[in-house]
């Protein structure tokens, strides 16, 4: 997936697990004289190819009350992709999703934490929360139709114990949703990655027989060897995600190891997997490069 620089338009908020995280800080927005600035040179000092591509994220970027500015900021800058992660609900206003489009934002990313209101919502601690979300997209779908435009739509999905049987069904709402991609990210360190390597092999494949591409991102290669191309976050080595048994394998600069924080019973069961050579060869085709510094 292309690389985005995040912009927080704010702290507090967001769509994440409540059993894990517990309930959500209120948000609580930057003023906008200092975002302009951030946005300015994050789009200024982008190196990234192709580029430079930037995402409003932190709390919901439509609860800004400058968000237009916002985004005439980061257009005026010259951003090549202009993201905005958000649960969607502010586009069931027409008004938002066409002003949006107009304003240049063709890249939106938007979170599910379960494949049904009975599990997104619960663990959101919002209810209503996934039929506002789905019906904003739905509202948005029908303005990028009507403007006649092409809009990317990606579908972010946080990885706890508490979700990963949900995975496939996520999966696939997420594409009846629209989603032109789907990023698994393990959002837990305590979950049992190798029970919950399965169900996110499962999701992949119903995004595959959809037409629609999943990447998993906190996995190493070695926990889902047969779905390698779909293992994301490479090439980043991350301190405390990788085993001593890792400097042996020929994995090791193109694998991002566990999630940041793995516990030790994880990193013990690391190991080289049996074609890591093979593996290493089809990644580096499969990416063009190896060892660029995300
Ligand atoms: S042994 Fe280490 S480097 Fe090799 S695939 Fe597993 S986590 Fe990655």
């Amino acid at each position: 997936m292309i690389d985005f620089i995040d912009v927080a338009v704010g702290t507090g908020g967001g769509v994440a697990c409540e059993r894990c995280h517990g309930s959500a800080m209120p948000a609580e927005y930057m003023a906008t004289s200092e975002l302009l600035g951030l946005i300015t040179r994050a789009v200024a000092d982008s190196r990234t190819v192709p580029g430079p591509n930037l995402a409003l994220t932190g709390p919901e970027p439509f609860g800004h009350p400058d968000l237009p500015s916002l985004v005439a900021a980061a257009v005026d800058a010259g951003v090549s992709r202009l993201r905005i992660d958000t649960d969607a609900s502010a586009l069931r206003s027409q008004d938002n999703a066409a002003g949006v489009l107009a304003a240049g934002v063709r890249h939106f990313r938007f979170s599910l934490l379960g494949g049904s209101a009975g599990l997104h919502d619960v663990l959101a601690g919002a209810p209503g929360a996934l039929d506002a979300t789905l019906t904003g997209l739905d509202v948005l779908r029908g303005e990028v139709r009507a403007q006649g435009v092409t809009s990317c739509l990606s579908a972010l999905v946080p990885i706890c114990r508490h979700n990963l049987h949900d995975l496939p069904a996520i999966a696939a709402v997420a594409v009846e949703a629209g989603a032109n991609a789907v990023l698994l990210r393990v959002d837990d360190p305590g979950c049992d990655l190798a029970a919950a390597v399965p169900w996110m092999t499962a999701a992949c494949d119903t995004g595959v027989v959809n037409g629609v591409w999943a990447e998993i991102e906190g996995v190493p290669f070695c926990l889902a060897p047969d779905h390698a191309l779909h293992v994301s976050d490479v090439l980043r080595a991350r301190s405390g995600a990788k085993a001593p048994a890792c400097r042996d394998c020929r994995l090791d600069e193109l694998c991002g190891g566990g999630p940041v924080d793995a516990s030790g019973d994880l990193l013990a069961v690391l190991a080289p997997p049996a074609r890591a050579g093979d593996l290493a060869g089809a990644v580096s085709r499969a990416r063009g490069s190896v060892g660029h510094d995300a």
